[in-house]
């Protein structure tokens, strides 16, 4: 049950971080001396509630009872029939709230409880992990603040309500490229200014340590009940890279097998292919930047990948080789949501699109050959993009 199994090799792919939290050159902890110990206390709760059995059978309980899993791998047989692959989806877009955000957030509110924190502050995109948040807070009876960039608030209306339907308070962010970039910016000004009471519960797998760690191993069950899902060990196992969680969360149940890793980006947000190692948001990583080391506002049809860093493992993975990453083009992607629905009868998340959309692309050529098995993690559901298809797709 313990996701990094008690005498796991530290430094192992896909394992602990070194002790400043890094993964070879990237992770680390920059942040303002007023937050380190926030940090360090963070690290050692988790390392105590990680290694405490009870921690894990509540974790347990709220994943199945509450978040809905484990969440079905749905074999897509007409895509495959079309393509000549054999493409699975592990369907985390029937998990409780419409994504993959509420693995990560039911175990951060558990930590948060368990470190006597009353308060949640959170970041959020395209809103659906603000919506896990105030899910969490409510369930937790916790109070939850959201901060979310204006551009954000006006193109995901819908998760905006919902977050304000279940007591949390959205407050728009309106520096900068008014999205997730700035939005993580506030966040972390506010936990600055309430870091007695309050828990950052951080959305992916970047920020400053132990966050980058803490979040891919809650995200690790993704992967670990993919792995028992699937009849044999896939050819390929992809899925979309924002900051990179539901992609680490996959790619942590197969990174011992033989199986290539891909993550999918937005091309417009393309910090593995794009980024240069840089800081940003207390870490060490691949970041979209000018010359003068500006960080570069991201640009992407979905909301939630509209971000200029890339979580510090994955930034690690594509240097080493182990994982690959891919980007496709907003057009090819509500291509892939429409193509999706159309042939399952699944409408995913913009997001997840990236993904499919790569698959489309790549089935048949030597990056995906005929007669491969691919794993797909559809990260979540399409209804908060209902409003931004519902202008693009017929
Ligand atoms: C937030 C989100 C993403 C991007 O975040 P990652 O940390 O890269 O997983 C992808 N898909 C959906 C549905 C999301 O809500």
């Amino acid at each position: 049950m313990n996701a990094t199994a008690p005498g796991a090799v530290i430094g192992s792919v896909m394992g602990e971080p070194s002790a400043t939290g890094r993964f070879g050159q990237f992770g680390g902890r920059y942040v303002p001396e007023s937050l380190v110990p926030a940090c360090a206390a963070l690290e050692a709760a988790f390392r105590d509630a990680w290694a405490d059995p009870a921690f894990h059978e509540r974790l347990a309980r709220l994943r199945s009872e509450f978040a809905g899993r484990p969440t079905a791998l749905t074999p897509a047989l007409n895509l495959s029939a079309q393509l000549g692959v054999t493409l699975l989806l592990k369907r985390e877009d029937l998990a409780h709230t419409g994504s993959h955000k509420i693995n990560n957030v039911l175990g951060q509110a558990l930590l948060a409880q368990r470190m006597g924190k009353t308060h949640l502050i959170a970041e959020t995109g395209a809103g659906q992990h603000g919506v896990a948040t105030a899910t969490a807070a409510a369930l937790f009876g916790m109070r939850a603040t959201v901060y979310m960039g204006e551009r954000d608030i006006a193109r995901q209306q819908l998760n905006v309500f919902r977050m304000e339907l279940l007591g949390a308070e959205v407050i728009p962010v309106t520096s900068g490229s008014r999205t997730l970039k700035d939005a993580t910016n506030e966040a972390m000004r506010a936990w600055v200014a309430a870091v007695d009471e309050a828990h950052f519960c951080l959305g992916s797998v970047g920020g400053p340590h132990p966050y980058p760690w803490l979040v891919r191993e809650l995200q690790r069950v993704i992967g670990e009940e993919a792995r028992a899902q699937v009849p044999a060990t896939p050819d390929v196992v992809v899925a979309c890279v924002g900051g990179g969680s539901n992609a680490a969360g996959t790619f942590a149940g197969f990174v011992d097998t033989p199986a290539r890793l891909i993550g999918v980006e937005a091309a417009g947000g393309a910090a593995m292919t794009d980024g240069r190692p840089g800081v940003v948001h207390g870490y060490r990583s691949l970041v979209l930047q000018d010359d003068d080391g500006q960080v570069l506002e991201a640009e992407s049809i979905a909301a939630g990948l509209d971000y200029p860093g890339v979580g510090p493992e994955h930034a690690h993975l594509g240097t080493t080789g182990r994982a690959e990453y891919r980007t496709v083009t907003d057009g090819e992607v509500l291509d892939a949501v429409r193509r999706l629905a159309r042939s399952e009868g699944i409408i995913c998340a913009l997001e997840s699109a990236h993904a499919v959309a790569w698959v489309l692309r790549a089935a048949g050529t030597p990056d995906l050959p005929t007669g491969s098995t691919v794993l797909l993690t559809l990260s979540g559901r399409g209804d908060k993009d209902m409003a931004t298809l519902a202008g693009e797709v017929r």
